[in-house]
């Protein structure tokens, strides 16, 4: 099949979170399984001023948004086999940052996704690559299966086009005032309550889930909360309605990069089959971050945005009870300026047994996985979570709370003693998370039982190949319903 992946990020070359991860390990699976699949993103001024050889493409396109003429161009790189387009254009794209500055989202982001997408499908015909499928990710993308379907109509370019569209986090819906609209090129004859218009704004995540062929997100459990109230963000009803083009597919994990065998990345390799390497690990991490170097005291990790999704202002409340136990724990993240600030004082207390580190610091993640006994991810919602299976394939036994992805690839040890990786807690407090982490202490004491545990996550199988299978059989469904 030929499938083109439409999204704002892709690693290495623009990330923020997980989605880039995704875009990034995806494609690669679906080449090594013998389709045509490339990847779209716009080409942000981190991608022009990086490493990566950008070849400039004799193409252009013209968007014309609110009566102004945009110009785009293309140019193209490659990742491994991947080749990946990248759509120019300065006064968009050349930015310090993807979204926003850290005082707030760009004013003008309808505009500029708006035009990343029509300019995408422009020049799709240009290139004369027709894809099968177009899989496009998040609101940044979620004009095109919009478009398609209201503006296109029976162009015979498109008319045998599938689309999907992938929810990867359903907090982030692309939400604008109704001004927007003639900024994105919209008519206002598609903004009605059953496509873009929700409570008298422009939702183009609600646009794109009631015109895409499917919809996925990133685990099962993900798929069945946003059905409901509680996790559905207000569009719960929506997605009940296309219930039946919803599926969960969890995420997998790109292993060529995280693997504790082949990480060039970390002090000392190792697997399953020897783990003496992850206790070198353990004292480098110990002694970079000055911390005291001793095997026997367990090293809690934690590695995320720092914003209220991810269950920080729990650890930060258990950190003083942290500080007087026998642990360790170090804290690698960056993001919410109040949650920082709330870090950043604890640090100044100079507590010895806690380092609390803010930024994004590549290098040091990997570290932390590697060299770290548990790690600490208690989310309020997890769509999927990659951590946690960085963190079970390096043998750093995972404590989570029970949602989303976290509970589909964390089993409790409590509950289930012979196949645990884990240790989950349910209800989202202080006094549950402190319980998990108060028996997982426990059963660290237990250096056998331990190590079964560790390496019960390390040979759960985390590789893409099984959701590569998945979104393969997905596209060919929608492919075949298309051309019916
Ligand atoms: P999300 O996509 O919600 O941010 P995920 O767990 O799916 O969370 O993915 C986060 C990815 O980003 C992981 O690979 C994690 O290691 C990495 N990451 C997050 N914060 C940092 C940071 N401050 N420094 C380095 N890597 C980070």
């Amino acid at each position: 099949m030929k499938i083109l992946q439409v999204a704002s990020e892709v690693a290495p070359l623009a990330k923020t979170g997980g989605l880039a991860d995704v875009t990034a390990a995806l494609p690669k699976e679906l080449r090594r399984m013998g389709h045509d699949v490339r990847v779209a993103i716009p080409f942000y001024k981190g991608v022009a001023s990086g490493e990566f050889p950008v070849r400039k493409a004799r193409k252009s396109a013209e968007v014309e948004l609110g009566g102004e003429l945009h110009k785009g161009f293309l140019r193209q790189t490659s990742l491994g086999d991947v080749p990946v387009y990248l759509i120019e254009n300065r006064d968009f794209f050349g930015r310090d940052h993807l979204y926003g500055t850290p005082e707030g989202d760009y004013p003008d982001n309808p505009r500029r996704f708006a035009f990343f997408c029509r300019s995408v499908l422009q020049f799709l015909k240009r290139m004369d690559f027709r894809p099968d499928v177009i899989h496009c990710h998040d609101w940044q993308a979620a004009l095109i299966p919009v478009i398609l379907r209201n503006e296109f109509g029976d162009d015979p370019f498109f008319n045998r086009t599938a689309v999907v569209f992938t929810i990867h986090n359903l907090a982030y819906q692309g939400l604008f005032p109704a001004e927007a609209l003639p900024q994105m090129g919209l008519d206002t004859s598609l903004f009605t309550t059953d496509l873009l218009e929700y409570y008298g704004r422009v939702n183009l995540m609600k646009g794109a889930i009631l015109s895409a062929d499917a919809i996925t997100t990133v685990s099962e459990t993900y798929c069945r909360e946003i059905l409901t109230p509680e996790q559905g963000c207000g569009l719960e009803g929506v997605l009940m309605e296309r219930r039946a083009d919803l599926v969960g597919i969890l995420n997998g994990l790109d292993t060529d990069e995280w693997s504790p065998a082949l990480d060039r990345r970390i002090f000392r390799n190792y697997s399953t089959k020897s783990l003496a390497g992850k206790g070198a690990d353990k004292r480098e991490l110990q002694r970079e971050l000055g911390l005291k170097v001793a095997a026997s005291v367990p090293l809690i990790g934690m590695v995320g945005r720092i914003v209220e999704q991810k269950g920080i202002d729990l650890v930060i409340d258990l950190l003083p009870r942290l500080a007087a136990e026998e642990v360790q724990v170090v804290i690698l993240g960056t993001g919410d300026l109040r949650l920082m600030h709330q870090l950043h004082e604890f640090r100044n207390r100079g507590v010895k047994n806690v380092s609390i580190n803010l930024g994004f610091k590549e290098p040091l993640a990997p570290k932390i996985y590697a060299g770290c006994d548990m790690f600490l991810m208690p989310s309020r919602y997890e769509p999927c979570g990659l951590s946690q299976l960085i963190a079970l394939s390096y043998g750093t036994v995972p404590i989570v709370r029970r949602t989303g992805g976290l509970a589909d690839t964390v089993i409790d040890v409590t509950g289930n003693p012979r196949e645990g990786n884990g240790f989950s807690f349910g209800d989202f407090n202080g006094e549950s998370c402190w319980d998990a982490i108060q028996r997982a202490l426990a059963a660290y004491r237990d250096r056998e039982g331990w190590r079964k545990i560790m390496r019960r996550g390390m040979l759960r199988d985390v590789s893409w190949r099984h959701a590569a299978d998945k979104y393969e059989e997905l596209y060919r469904q929608c492919v075949e319903k298309k051309r019916g």
